[in-house]
Formats: C-alpha cells, structure tokens, sequence
C-alpha cells in the first residue's frame, strides 16, 4: 500500500492553526505528521509484543499495537479518554493506521469496540468509535458502528484476569452487515484481550469471515521491546 497513512487530513489540517499537533508522549508542539518529539521518539516503547494471537473458543484473534501503554503515552490516552481531549483522535487514529499497513490491504471495513450507550451519553464520545473512523480514514476503509453493548460492565481494570473475560462475557452483539467480510477491529487499549474476544466472537457470530485487532496501546507484559516507532 503506497497510501501515506501518517498525513492528516485537510480539516486536521485546518485545526492545526488552532491546535498545533502535541508528542504524545511528552505534550510538545511537533510537526502535523509527527507522533513523538525528537527527544521522545527514542524512548518511547514500542508494545511488546507488538504482534500477539490470543485464543478463545477455538479461534485465534491476531492483535497489533504501537505502543506499551505506560509513561507519557499513557497518559495521553487518559486525557483523551476520562480527559474529554477527543481532538487526540487524528494523531492516535493514523498512530494505529500506521501499524495495520501489513494486514489493512485484507479488511474490508473498520469495526470497534463500543461503549454501553448510557456511558456513551455520559462521556459525549464514545473513544474507540472516534479512534476507529480516523484509522479507517487513513486506510481508506469505511468504519461502521457494527456493534452493541447489551449490558452494562464492571471496569475491565479493577478485575483480575479470570473475572476480565467472566465480566464481558455475552456482553456484544454484532449487525448482520459483518457477514462474509473481514473486519479490523479496534479498541483503545488492549490488556487481556478479553474484551476484543468477545468482540470478535461476536462478528463471527454474525458470520464475519475473519477479523483482525487492532489498538493504540498494548499492556501485554511478555516479551521484550523492539521495533522502531
Ligand atoms: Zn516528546
């Protein structure tokens, strides 16, 4: 794919003038392709592993993500997740964009995972939709709202890794608009996989033909570092 996923868009662009593009990591003004500072760039780590299956149900879901969640990174994505800073978006959306060139050329569309809809309502935004569309938009893949929460859930974080998978069990279902294509499916931040399972199971359910993850952060703690940002 020759597309340049890490170019904004004509409207970034534009917002740019406002709301000059910050390093994720450190909050320093960079240039509107930039994703790290110079000082940054070096330090930053990439998510190890970067690439990881998990297996549920008999399937395997292949997960990618940039970057470990810790340090500043992490706290970019809590400004822009508990912080109401959504114009992060564009940045973390081509961030992610970047990182599914190898497997994008195969999917037919963007999918994500969604927020119950009375939380959506509390927050204004639900984050791994927005984060979802500018990734699709650097593709040039469309992103469709494929699924909903029916439930509420506890927070994924408090829990431990049995509870995580029990806690989101069921708690998804998918359109029938999945069947028969491949689907990128993103979230925010990736720890267990329990959530994006769940997910995945159920475009499969909906008869997906194959689906991909795919998120801003890894907090997988196997493996070392490596690969450049
Ligand atoms: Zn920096």
């Amino acid at each position: 794919m020759s597309r340049d996923v890490t170019a904004p868009g004509l409207g970034e662009c534009l917002l740019f003038w406002l709301f000059p593009a910050r390093c994720l990591w450190c909050g320093r003004v960079v240039g509107p392709e930039e994703f790290f500072c110079k000082d940054c760039i070096g330090q930053v780590p990439a998510a190890s592993p970067r690439q990881f299956q998990l297996e549920r149900s008999g399937r395997v879901l292949t997960v990618r993500a940039p970057v470990q969640y810790r340090g500043g990174f992490r706290e970019t994505l809590h400004k822009y997740k508990f912080q109401g800073q959504k114009g992060l978006c564009g940045q973390l959306g081509r961030l992610a964009a970047r990182e599914a060139l190898g497997f994008a050329g195969k999917a037919d569309g963007v999918a994500f995972v969604p927020l119950y809809k009375k939380d959506r309502r509390k927050r204004g935004y639900d984050q791994s939709g927005l984060l979802a569309e500018k990734t699709a938009r650097a593709l040039g893949l469309s992103c469709l709202p494929l699924l909903t929460k029916v439930r509420r859930t506890k927070r994924q974080h408090s829990l431990g890794r049995a509870d995580r998978l029990e806690n989101v069990r069921n708690a998804y279902e998918a359109g029938e608009e999945a069947a028969g294509k491949t689907w990128l499916l993103m979230d925010d931040i990736v720890t267990t996989g329990a959530t994006l399972c769940q997910c995945a199971e159920a475009l499969y359910r909906a008869g997906a033909k194959e689906v991909w993850g795919l998120c801003a952060a890894s907090a997988q703690k196997e493996g070392k570092s490596h690969g450049t940002l």
